[in-house]
């Protein structure tokens, strides 16, 4: 079978060619460290200022709040860690949530052996934390809120706005990884209170290992690696200019196709959600069922395994995901889906399908198709779904 069905967005996505193109001249004839100043390599610099001036207005924001990193995972350790450092003099109380991606877990975690108390809230059954219990969670000792836009497994979107509010109204910092949500979906920093933010290029056609964290000015913060000036002495290293032309270049095509995009996908998706659930009996979709990003469907489906399932859609030529990416070749079951409330054994049985701007009506047709099969497949060789049977009976 030639076909493949791409539906992992939330893993990577292609790199568009047209960020491709942008990127080329700077690993060949443009290759010249910004930090020089002879012109031929100074003019680096005025581009990456372009980039920067661009991403930030797609935020809301201002070019000299934009940092760039080597991605999400690096954008949320600087976020923790840099926060804890330069307000641990205020308090050493941190909030996030239990549903968080692990470069915001683990990074907790460690801070909790240095000393800090993090409290993980709980979310409901659709994903969402509660506005309630993040206002009795707060402690005069809290310096920080770390909740994220959108959840990349199970698509949830948090409120932000409210969160942000909350957070300015307690005088504490409020960070957001919004690695899943930006390029998706509009976001405004000032609308929503963000003081930081967290985002990757690979996560919207653009390349990887490149990304930024967005520092509201005033913010008090610490340098991430110690060296050159660059990155307003917050982030030495020579700058990744073709990855940091990519990511712009990126940013610039998702917000422009941003309102087409969304429709299309969110389109797609709930056709998609609707086949699923009145065709294949025994399943569930986690989530919140609209405020969800326009690319996600996670399901559940009880009697099966998500590995067989992950491998016999492979072998269709369809790519999913049963968890994220870093986790799966471990056998616990995702922490989003035991977070909202999924037993073991459903949570084990699920997946997650999310699309991308070049997802057809055709492949999800197909994709459909393929699942009823595969779930029935699978169904008939498990010895709970015969169990269940012969109990129905
Ligand atoms: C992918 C992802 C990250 C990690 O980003 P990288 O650029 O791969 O390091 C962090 N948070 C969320 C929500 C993600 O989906």
């Amino acid at each position: 079978m030639e076909r493949l069905i791409y539906l992992d967005n939330a893993a990577t996505t292609k790199t568009a060619p047209e960020v491709v193109e942008a990127m080329l001249p700077y690993f060949t004839e443009k290759f010249g460290n910004p930090s020089s100043v002879y012109s031929f390599a100074s003019g680096n610099k005025d581009v990456i200022g372009r980039q920067r001036d661009a991403i930030a207005e797609v935020l809301g924001a201002k070019g000299n709040e934009i940092y760039f990193t080597a991605g999400g995972s690096e954008s949320d350790n600087w976020a923790l860690k840099a926060a804890a450092e330069a307000y641990g003099d205020k308090g050493n109380h941190i909030i996030t949530t239990k549903i968080e991606h692990h470069a915001i877990l683990h990074t907790a975690e460690y801070l909790e052996k240095r000393g800090f108390e993090v409290t993980y809230l709980d979310v409901d059954e659709d994903g969402r934390v509660s506005l309630d219990e993040l206002k009795s969670a707060i402690r005069p000792s809290t310096i920080l809120i770390s909740v994220m836009y959108a959840n990349n497994e199970i698509g949830t979107i948090q409120p932000i706005r409210e969160i942000g509010r909350i957070a300015r109204e307690n005088g504490i910092l409020f960070h957001t990884d919004a690695v899943q949500a930006f390029g998706q979906i509009p976001i405004d920093v000032d609308e929503c209170g963000i003081d930081m933010l967290s985002a990757s290029g690979h996560k919207l056609n653009g390349p990887k290992g490149i990304g930024f964290l967005y520092i509201r000015k005033g913010v008090k913060i610490r340098s991430f690696v110690h060296g050159g000036a660059q990155e307003r002495k917050r982030r030495a290293g020579t700058e990744n200019v073709p990855g940091i032309v990519g990511l712009g270049t990126a940013v610039k095509r998702a917000a422009a196709s941003m309102k087409e995009r969304m429709e299309q996908e969110s389109g797609l998706r709930d056709y998609l959600i609707d086949r699923v659930i009145a065709e294949i009996p025994h399943c569930r979709l986690n989530g919140h069922r609209t405020e969800r990003l326009p690319n996600n469907a996670n399901f559940s489906f009880r009697f099966v395994e998500g590995e067989s399932l992950l491998i016999m859609l492979d072998g269709k030529g369809i790519c999913g995901s049963s968890g994220s990416a870093c986790t799966s070749g471990s056998l616990d079951p995702s922490h989003v889906l035991l977070a909202i409330g999924l037993p073991h054994e459903i949570a084990h049985g699920s997946l997650r399908l999310t699309l991308g701007e070049e997802t057809t009506k055709e492949e999800i047709d197909y994709v459909v198709e393929s699942l009823k099969e595969i779930v029935g497949t699978l169904r008939n060789m498990s010895p709970l779904y015969e169990d269940f049977l012969k109990k129905a009976e």
